[in-house]
């Protein structure tokens, strides 16, 4: 009898037979409140009709249309909906099938384009699990031990994670932007460097947003130096974080910005956007893939797009965000074990601390394991596992969000003895 690899890891024993919305029901039947929403996919929550109908009608005219040999209406229409929602200048659009090769994708245009061989990434960011996307992440040592050597030309500079280095965030900003002129100066010169890669929100390093003076000191010295900003929304888009792409809330502009979860509520689906004289300097032919933009996928994304306009989904995210942040933050208020709680609109972490100051991964597990038990799936983020994090599909409503926050209390009292 064949049986799973031990490397498909779960973080709950709950094994799903169907999914409605905000909920998933497991093979006995039980409901689970679902505020893991598979890392931000399941953007309109499982199974939003009008997704399934999309996909559903899709399925009986055109399953797959290679691309490389034919183009297919779903991919056109996508992309002409994407036009409405990117970032101005940033129209021209290239598929694939997930995050991490939305990341290999940007990383070959941004050598290609500028000639370059060098990438900087931020310490405590994600960015796949690809060989090249792992090479660019430095969210947990998981991640990369043991797949060495990586790829050559990675250099990594500090992320404003105020909490973790015990400063303000204007300090942390400054040190930040000053350790990258270091980089810039010891190991990386500007004209060796092809691009940035940042997240909005540090999501799998511990639910970090940025800042608005650290994106704009990112951003000058791109213009200085001819480096591309490449922003991964992998996590951040879509509405998540209470704004339509999680840079909203900077005002920053990137070159280059890097789409999928969200964007076909759980049909694999990913691109890159970028102006079409950057993309024009991708050498062609050097991309692509059998499967990048499926004709399901594109319609379900499609459908996506419709119901977070009509339904007013980023408006909800920003108002059930809030709704979180206050309610975890009241939480933590009653115990010394959680230090931090950070967010943007529906991406909420807590950070469990013991009493001086140093990571508690015990106690964040234990918490997202008991808040299983009792319905509500959760999960764990951060270089040490240490920050239990809430990121429920956009459609939760106050109701939802007043049940998690009732059971996510009962189990930090318990698990914390406060
Ligand atoms: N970038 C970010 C910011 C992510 O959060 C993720 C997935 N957690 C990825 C890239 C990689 O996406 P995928 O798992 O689809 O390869």
């Amino acid at each position: 009898m064949a049986q799973l690899s031990p490397l498909l890891k779960q973080a709950t024993p709950v094994v799903v037979d169907h999914g409605e919305g905000v909920y998933l029901y497991d093979v006995d039947g039980k409901r689970h409140l679902d505020f893991t929403a598979g890392i931000g996919v399941t953007s309109t929550g499982h199974c939003h009709p009008d997704v399934v109908r999309a996909a559903q009608e899709q399925i009986g005219k055109l399953i797959h249309g290679q691309y490389t040999t034919v183009m297919h209406k779903p991919l056109l229409e996508l992309t002409e909906r994407l036009g409405g929602v990117l970032p101005s200048g940033l129209d021209s659009l290239f598929y694939a099938n997930s995050g991490s090769e939305a990341v290999e994708a940007a990383l070959r245009l941004s050598r290609q384009a500028t000639g370059r061989p060098n990438v900087i990434v931020f310490q405590g960011g994600f960015h796949g699990r690809t060989v090249a996307a792992a090479s660019m992440t430095t969210s947990g040592t998981r991640f990369s031990a043991g797949i060495g050597p990586l790829m050559a030309g990675v250099h990594v500079a500090p992320f404003p994670y105020a909490y973790h280095y015990g400063w303000d965030e204007e300090t942390a900003t400054k040190f930040a932007l000053r350790e990258l002129d270091y980089l810039f100066a010891t190991v990386s010169a500007p004209n060796e460097t092809a691009a940035f890669f940042v997240e909005p929100v540090l999501g799998e390093g511990g639910y970090v947003p940025a800042n608005t003076a650290f994106l704009a000191g990112l951003r000058e010295r791109a213009d200085a130096h001819g480096i591309l900003l490449v922003l991964d929304e992998v996590q951040t888009g879509f509405g998540r974080t209470g704004r339509f792409w999680g840079h909203d809330h900077f005002g920053v502009h990137p070159d280059v910005v890097l789409i999928a979860k969200g964007l076909a509520s759980g049909f694999p689906l990913s691109g890159i956007a970028a102006s079409e004289s950057l993309m024009a300097k991708a050498w062609p032919g050097s991309q692509g893939g059998t499967y990048g933009g499926n004709a399901v996928s594109c319609a379900a994304a499609i459908a996506t797009l419709e119901v977070i306009q009509r339904d007013g989904l980023v408006e909800n995210a920003a108002e059930r965000g809030r709704q979180l942040l206050d309610g975890a933050r009241l939480i933590a208020d009653k115990t010394a074990a959680i230090g931090d709680v950070r967010g943007l609109g529906l991406l909420v972490g807590s950070e469990f601390t013991t009493a001086d100051g140093e990571p508690d991964t015990a106690t964040a597990q234990k918490a997202q394991k008991a808040a299983a038990d009792h319905g509500l799936l959760l999960l764990t983020c951060g270089a040490f596992m240490n920050v239990v994090r809430m990121v429920p599909p956009l459609v939760v409503d106050a109701a939802q969000v007043d049940d998690a926050l009732r059971i996510w209390g009962e189990v930090v009292s318990t698990v914390t003895g406060s």
